[in-house]
């Protein structure tokens, strides 16, 4: 199927000490508590985290199957035709901005259940993923036949260098963000992309919000990037930031139907008398304006 070397660990030696965090990790400056209740803020920069004492095996627990299953993603299976809606918006920007896309090889950090993977597969030369869930992992490779490991990406070999690696909703729940970006840039071939969504925490529908806003959720959300701490950070560690959005969440009218019915109504068989109603083909958009969307290339 394809001939570049598989994603293999790599020895314990090799591994970075991520547990330890003492300074801000996009400027190195002190942490203060923040007006917001139980987070903290770089009295430098202004970067907002939440508290990074949690262990490595505490934050490994929390994305065990429940998390998949449980209340955050409820039902991230029933979600699949809206998250592909999303993720083909996502993928015409990177064809904006890469017009070899078609040539490139893309790499996937927090593949989850592999939809990204799935959907890009057909539109690069070759595509691959890694993600912390075994859970997901399992149904990534097994549902969606797509290439995915299992694995802590800052302990991984890629063994080569890719074109572009993405990162959706992921740098929140990562513990050290700055060296995942880091590792990032050695992935990557110069002038190679790397493409972020994450919450903005600078926008207007956050500061309205404050600490009701409802990104913040600690302590699965550990980092709270505004667009100008996006930059920085991408910028110390080697990148020129050259795309920066904030697109709305599209949704089939099928998947609310899905949620109203048979999910919190436990009436499966309204769905599944409804559900094939071309109404529910339907899209729509809600955009709060408060998720980022950026793509930095390697310099
Ligand atoms: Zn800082």
């Amino acid at each position: 199927m394809s001939d570049a070397p598989p994603v293999q660990p790599t020895s314990a030696s090799a591994v970075v000490d991520a547990d330890v965090v003492d300074a801000c990790i996009v400027c190195g400056g002190a942490y203060r508590p923040s007006k917001l209740p139980g987070l903290f803020q770089c009295e430098n920069c202004k970067f907002i985290s939440a508290d990074l004492s949690i262990p490595d095996e505490e934050l490994s627990r929390l994305y065990g199957e429940d998390y998949f299953h449980g209340s955050e993603y409820l039902d991230y299976v029933a979600e699949a035709d809206s998250l592909a809606l999303n993720f083909r918006r996502r993928i015409s920007v990177l064809e904006k901005l890469m017009p070899n896309l078609a040539s490139a090889e893309l790499f996937e950090i927090g593949c989850a259940y592999g939809y990204f993977l799935q959907e890009i597969a057909p539109k690069v030369r070759k595509a691959s993923g890694i993600d912390i869930s075994g859970d997901a992992i399992r149904r990534a490779i097994e549902d969606q036949r797509v290439d995915a490991v299992e694995g802590n990406y800052l302990d991984t070999d890629l063994g080569r260098q890719v074109d572009v690696i993405t990162m959706w909703d992921t740098v929140e729940h990562l513990k050290r963000p700055d060296l995942f970006l880091e590792k990032t840039a050695h992935d990557l071939r110069t002038g190679g992309l790397v493409a972020v969504t994450t919450g903005d925490i600078g926008s207007l529908n956050a500061r309205l919000q404050s600490k009701s806003w409802r990104m913040i959720h600690p302590p699965t959300h550990l980092h709270y990037f505004s667009v100008p701490t996006m930059k920085k950070l991408l910028e110390a560690k080697g990148f020129e930031v050259i795309y920066v959005a904030h697109p709305g969440n599209s949704r089939r009218l099928r998947s609310v139907l899905y949620f109203l019915t048979a999910l919190k109504g436990n009436k499966r068989n309204i769905y599944e008398a409804l559900k094939d109603y071309r109404l529910f083909n339907l899209n729509f958009t809600v955009n709060l304006f408060d998720i980022m969307y950026v793509v930095a290339r390697k310099r």
